[in-house]
């Protein structure tokens, strides 16, 4: 959330605007008595805010099915389709972008070669994908509500700044800046799996949640955290590196260099290796998949899920959150690897902590990612937006 600057009516204009909002998504449809009773402002605050939020097209009013007899009160709800915004995330030979509505729905998708990762390329690139999403949607630019970027690596999301991405070969990149500059929108960017736990937290499972643990799995581990409703990114804006967390002290190198992180043992180019190491004649993932039958096969993916799921169990001890989502690439990884994660979960947490703790496996799709980018962008209309100039 933004630091409050303006003076204090248009601040209090803006909270109670976005508290009216925030209530519309997580209950609404809801009538104007409604909202008087869950915000506790007057009867006139709610008439005004809601007129203003009506004149930017953020609210509307419900049609009004048959009456049952009686009058009944005029519904108000989020108009979803009021802005969209364009999520990014960069592959190692292409860009994808998506056109997502405010409820998170996909409205359209690009992809745009890109051959290397130059900031100047990718900034020039992200706007083609830009410009062609809002063409082939027919949105006026001025219904984007922003850009979102997910990257891999640590990021200060409030300066907009790529802090350091071995896997772009970035260090302090004003990326955000950069394609704000050939846009004209706002921009934001985070590290990918903060901006996916942002997404869950908007429009998933998440919703709502206030200590919520997202976990990805795929070509790295990560997780994004929500503690206390607030997203914890830490000092430099690398929390969550679970993947590099220790699973076994002096164990197998890492791609970061050290030894034994998880990332190690249970990522899927870390399953592959250990599966090739083996002696098992396989060249990508799904070949992996394809022969879980063998046993030394069964015994990696096994061995994976249950390293996995200890880290898990780890940082349910740590933070005790109410639901964990996983998602990522990796959630294809099958029964074998899962039901390793579930039980080593259940084995290590400490009393009790995982009980009633539901561990949803999101399905993933190839716009996950990019989705999750968008959300930064969505998430910054449902958020407080004051400056100086209101
Ligand atoms: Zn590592």
């Amino acid at each position: 959330m933004r630091s409050l600057r303006g003076n204090d009516q248009s601040v209090v204009r803006a909270l109670n605007k976005n508290a009216v909002l925030n209530f519309l998504h997580h209950e609404g449809p809801l009538s104007r008595a409604n909202l008087k009773e869950r915000s506790g402002l007057s009867g006139a605050a709610i008439s005004a805010v809601v007129a203003e939020l009506m004149d930017d097209g953020l609210v509307e009013e419900q049609e009004i099915g048959p009456s049952t007899g009686g009058r009944p009160p005029v519904m108000l709800r989020v108009n979803y389709a009021a802005r969209a915004a364009v999520g990014i995330k960069l592959m190692e030979r292409e860009l994808a972008a998506v056109l997502v509505d405010l409820g998170g729905r996909v409205r359209g998708g690009v992809r745009l070669p890109l051959a290397e990762h130059t900031p100047e390329l990718v900034a020039r690139v992200a706007s083609q994908a830009t410009e062609q999403l809002l063409a082939a949607s027919n949105l006026p630019h001025d219904r984007l509500a922003g850009i979102g970027m997910g990257l891999p690596g640590v990021i200060d999301s409030a300066r907009g700044v790529c802090v350091r991405s071995a896997y772009l070969g970035w260090q302090d990149v004003p990326i955000a800046a950069l394609l704000e500059a050939r846009v004209g929108v706002p921009t934001f960017i985070d590290n990918d799996v903060n901006a996916f736990a942002a997404a869950e937290r908007l429009f998933g499972h998440g919703k709502g949640a206030a200590h919520l643990a997202v976990v990805t799995v795929g070509r790295g581990i990560g997780a994004g955290l929500v503690l206390g409703g607030v997203a914890h990114r830490g000092r430099d804006g690398g929390a969550g590196e679970l993947g590099h967390t220790v699973s076994e002290v002096g164990g197998r190198v890492c791609e970061c260099g050290k030894r034994g992180c998880l990332e190690a043992y249970a990522s899927e180019p870390a399953l592959l290796a250990r599966a090739k190491e083996a002696g098992v004649r396989v060249k990508d993932v799904q070949d992996l998949l394809m022969n879980v039958h063998d046993e030394r096969v069964a015994a990696i993916l096994h061995d994976g899920g249950t390293r996995v799921g200890v880290a898990l169990a780890n940082l349910v001890n740590l933070v005790n959150p109410e639901l964990v989502v996983i998602g990522g690439e990796g959630v294809r990884l099958g029964d074998v690897f899962f039901e390793a994660l579930r039980a080593a979960l259940r084995e290590h947490a400490f009393d009790g902590l995982a009980r009633h703790l539901p561990v949803v496996v999101e399905p993933w799709g190839d716009d996950a990612w990019a989705r999750g980018a968008a959300s930064l962008a969505v998430s910054r209309v449902f958020d407080l937006e004051v400056s100086s100039d209101v």
